[in-house]
């Protein structure tokens, strides 16, 4: 409950005012499900958007860590889980992201989350032996579908993949049903479906780490497209002065702590997106580049005085008037 009143005040992409003379109404449909505040624009008729809120709470309540009764809960509780298509999926999915990114993304980073406190419990630093004797156990973890059935050794989280998957399945059902043109915004997961139909460009503000609502800048563009970003300052606390937020390092057991405060990756595979949005965070910069370029994605990172920005995105995305003046800006390729 802590963890869903912290997320609902916070909002790591924000969703501009859009369609003044369009062809057709747009129509929003609110939901809040899988801890966030999602948003679903449509440019069709409004039938679609509850089918839209009928898959995100499905997706809830397949793979929530604490919903009692969940495959993910289940699993966790050391039970073995028959796979619908989604467990089979999304568990493929996190696996390969696994292996694309040396680790660094890693579905069974669950028990570190958890020692934290980043699960709802009382947040926490735990001593260095825990937390050492923990990277093993996450080390020695894994996650696989055999046969029908999925098989863990360890405990799993799909927190790092589970928006963008979800955005990537509500994008699939829409353009299967004929609707051309949408905007589905899952907490800092955005996903765009066709263009607008009054010609207008799709606008995603990403949001200042500094917060007050204010944005480090916006994102204008044409077509499909994900928009995911990763922030330190999304859920953290303070102990003795020193911050320590909700994406852990697997092989260090600490909190990511190299100077990023935000990474935001623009592709269009939302699932991916996320999955190397909370990745790229853990690489530290340098990494993140050369990943990025490896891979074909944008990014936008945050560090305390830097902000590294693709060249492939250098005329759409214009960062905002006060921002320029507070940090070095970099085009990359
Ligand atoms: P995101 O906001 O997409 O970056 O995801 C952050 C969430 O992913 C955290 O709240 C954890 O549930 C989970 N997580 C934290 N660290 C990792 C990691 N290294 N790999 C995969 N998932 C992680
Ligand atoms: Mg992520």
């Amino acid at each position: 409950m802590k963890r869903l009143i912290l997320l609902i005040f916070v909002v790591s992409i924000i969703v501009l005012p859009s369609c003044e003379d369009g062809r057709t109404t747009p129509f929003t449909a609110y939901i809040s499900a899988m801890d966030t505040d999602c948003s679903i624009t449509l440019y069709s008729d409004e039938e679609m958007a509850q089918q839209c809120k009928e898959t995100l709470l499905m997706l809830e309540s397949r793979f929530s860590v604490t919903l009692s009764g969940s495959p993910v809960n289940a699993l966790n509780s050391g039970k073995t889980v028959k796979a619908d298509t989604h467990l089979k999926a999304i568990i493929e999915k996190s696996n390969e992201l696994y292996r694309l990114t040396d680790g660094t993304f890693n579905p069974c980073v669950y028990p570190l989350v958890r020692l934290w406190g980043f699960t709802g419990e009382e947040y926490s630093v735990p001593d260095d032996e825990e937390i050492k004797a923990t990277v093993a156990q996450v080390a020695d973890s894994y996650i696989k579908v055999k046969g029908d059935s999925a098989l863990l050794k360890g405990m799993v989280d799909f927190g790092g993949i589970a928006k963008g998957y979800a955005a990537e399945l509500l994008g699939d059902m829409l353009k299967s049903n004929g609707v051309d043109a949408a905007f589905i915004s899952l907490g800092g997961n955005i996903k765009t479906i066709g263009n607008k139909p009054d010609g207008e460009l799709w606008r995603v503000g990403i949001s200042s780490p500094q917060g007050g609502g204010k944005l480090l800048g916006t994102l204008a563009f044409k077509g499909e497209q994900s928009v995911v970003t990763s922030g330190s300052y999304i859920r953290n606390f303070t102990v003795d002065g020193k911050t320590y937020h909700h994406i852990i390092d697997p092989y260090t057991g600490y909190p990511v702590d190299n100077g990023l405060v935000s990474v935001t990756v623009i592709t269009k595979d939302a699932c991916l997106a996320d999955g190397l949005s909370t990745a790229f965070f853990v690489m530290g910069v340098d990494s993140a580049l050369e990943k990025a370029r490896e891979l074909d994605v944008s990014i936008v990172l945050v560090t305390e005085d830097s902000i590294y920005i693709s060249k492939a995105i250098k005329e759409k995305f214009t960062l905002d008037g006060e921002i320029k003046g507070k940090y070095k800006v970099i085009y990359t390729n």
